[in-house]
């Protein structure tokens, strides 16, 4: 064995476009040997008990790590996929196979950051050489104006001086070419039930069949930007609930790293120049912008993003109600918005970045429930969990995120009629209520009992009583906030 083999570790960065290890290990003259690990950490439970990979997003990367195989055989190479912790397989394979060095994409919140820890100790005390890239992100940390030790803590401040002062790097090109892998066992994809769970078939109700892989990523971005001309009308859109184009439904993909935030940053760039720039184009990437954020808070902060205090560490008397909790994630809680988003979650592994803000204030705020509880059962079903976009966010509608400014909540009735004026969205998801015009299917306990018996909707029978009153909750817990 004379060539110089460099392995590459991938993670959530499931892709062959822009991926810098893969550049840099081409670079270097060696062989490029990609793996795989299933980590079975990611498969176990949450503190509160939940799957912590629930089968919506599992699938999701089966069918990723399928297409980057796929992928990298039509360039000349394959995937090497295992099943086991990856501080332990890799050195194994390191060893096996004669590596030089491990490239891979670094993470930042501990879990992941601790695996990395104990992958390089081992490859330390092994002679192999390792080295880690960023590449989640739209803006390089190195491009950035200021250290991540010194990120701004409000959103505004840091987005206004990054667009001043950064530039985005450009994508990085596909290999065009890689060669072929030595003679050692590939290993197969497990199934879901290899991964202890069990199948899902998709909800036609759903936004979106969500296929995973760089090429449905790719097809997606094509798909919503360019044949369906969609981007132009984003920030119009954006605020739905109800369909696949309301908003870019790029999140799962970037998620596993199938799509790289960089490459949709420069087909949005040529969409402006070769159709229309407006205030839905920039729309879009000031999104990204708070997803990179989120991403720089977590590095600056560390665990205190996963702390019942959060960002802020704030001290506020959160309940555990473990019945509340089930009316909430069974949407069962008597309001018909936020029951609507909870059983599209439970069903689809999807909800609305709306239906999202409302369901968690409603946990927070109306029911007072420790937030955490809400974060891991996302955590759970979310196709497009992403540990520092959902610990931030819920940081942040919890009102102890660094942003966090007072007690704010969303007012549930109103943000139903501005949202689901007709109660479209409400009758897709709750059939019980189909029958109620849009003057009542928001607020069903303002149904009197002639009314109740006239649309076939028995309070307590066909839909629940609200679970609190919403301005004596909201009263209650602005008070305790406040002290
Ligand atoms: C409580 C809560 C939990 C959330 N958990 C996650 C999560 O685990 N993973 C996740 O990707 N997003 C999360 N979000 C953010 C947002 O809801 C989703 O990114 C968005 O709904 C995905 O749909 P889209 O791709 O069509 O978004 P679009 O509206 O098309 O936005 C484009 C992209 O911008 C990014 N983005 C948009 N809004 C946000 C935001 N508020 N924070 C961070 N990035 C954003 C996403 O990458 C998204 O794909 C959460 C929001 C809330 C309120």
């Amino acid at each position: 064995m004379t060539e110089k083999r460099i392995l590459i570790w991938y993670r959530n960065d499931l892709r062959v476009h822009d991926h810098e290890p893969l550049v840099y290990g081409l670079k270097q003259r060696a062989m490029l040997i990609p793996v795989y690990c299933f980590d079975p950490r990611q498969f176990g439970s949450t503190r509160f008990g939940f799957v912590k990979t629930g089968a919506f997003r599992a699938q999701f990367l089966l069918e990723s790590v399928a297409d980057l195989r796929r992928s990298l055989q039509t360039l000349g190479s394959n995937l090497i996929v295992r099943q086991g912790e990856p501080e332990v397989v890799i050195p194994a394979l390191a060893e096996q196979l004669g590596i030089y060095a491990v490239l891979f994409h670094g993470e930042v919140t501990s879990e992941e950051t601790r695996v990395e820890r104990k992958l390089k100790a081992k490859l330390h005390g092994q002679g192999v050489k390792f080295k880690t890239f960023w590449g989640s992100t739209l803006y390089h940390p190195d491009n950035l104006p200021f250290a991540i030790a010194h990120i701004p803590d409000l959103f505004t401040t840091f987005r206004k001086q990054v667009e001043k002062q950064s530039t985005v790097d450009p994508a990085l090109a596909t290999p065009p070419q890689l060669s072929p892998l030595p003679d050692v066992d590939l290993g197969t994809i497990p199934e879901l039930s290899d991964l202890g769970l069990e199948a899902v078939s998709p909800d036609p109700r759903g936004v979106l069949p969500f296929k995973g892989g760089e090429t449905a990523g790719l097809a997606r971005l094509q798909k919503y930007i360019w044949e369906g001309d969609r981007l132009k009308e984003y920030k119009e859109t954006r605020n739905g609930m109800l369909g696949a184009d309301y908003s870019s439904k790029f999140s799962p993909w970037l998620t596993h790293g199938c799509l790289s935030p960089r490459y949709i940053y420069q087909q949005v760039q040529e969409y402006e120049t070769q159709r229309v720039k407006n205030k839905s184009t920039y729309w879009l990437i000031f999104e990204l912008l708070w997803r990179d954020y989120f991403r720089f808070i977590c590095a600056k902060h560390g665990d205190r993003v996963f702390h019942l205090s959060g960002l802020q560490g704030l001290k506020f008397p959160w309940k555990t109600d473990w019945e509340w909790v089930e009316r909430w994630q069974t949407g069962t809680t008597g309001y018909p918005l936020v029951d609507a988003n909870m059983r599209e979650l439970a069903a689809t592994g999807f909800m609305s970045n709306r239906g999202r803000q409302n369901v968690a204030s409603f946990l927070t705020k109306n029911l007072a429930i420790d937030w955490r509880i809400g974060a891991e059962w996302f955590e759970s079903l979310l196709i497009d969990y992403d540990v520092c976009s959902n610990w931030g966010n819920w940081n942040y509608t919890a009102g102890v995120g660094n942003d966090a400014r007072g007690f704010r909540y969303f007012n549930i009735a109103k943000q139903s009629h501005a949202y689901d004026p007709h109660g479209d969205y409400v009758r897709h998801w709750l059939p019980e209520l189909a029958s109620l015009h849009e003057d009542k299917i928001h607020k069903p306990w303002s149904l009197n009992g002639n009314q109740q018996k006239q649309f076939g909707v028995i309070l307590g029978q066909d839909y629940p009583n609200p679970i609190v009153d919403f301005w004596d909750s909201i009263k209650k817990n602005e008070k305790l906030y406040a002290s």
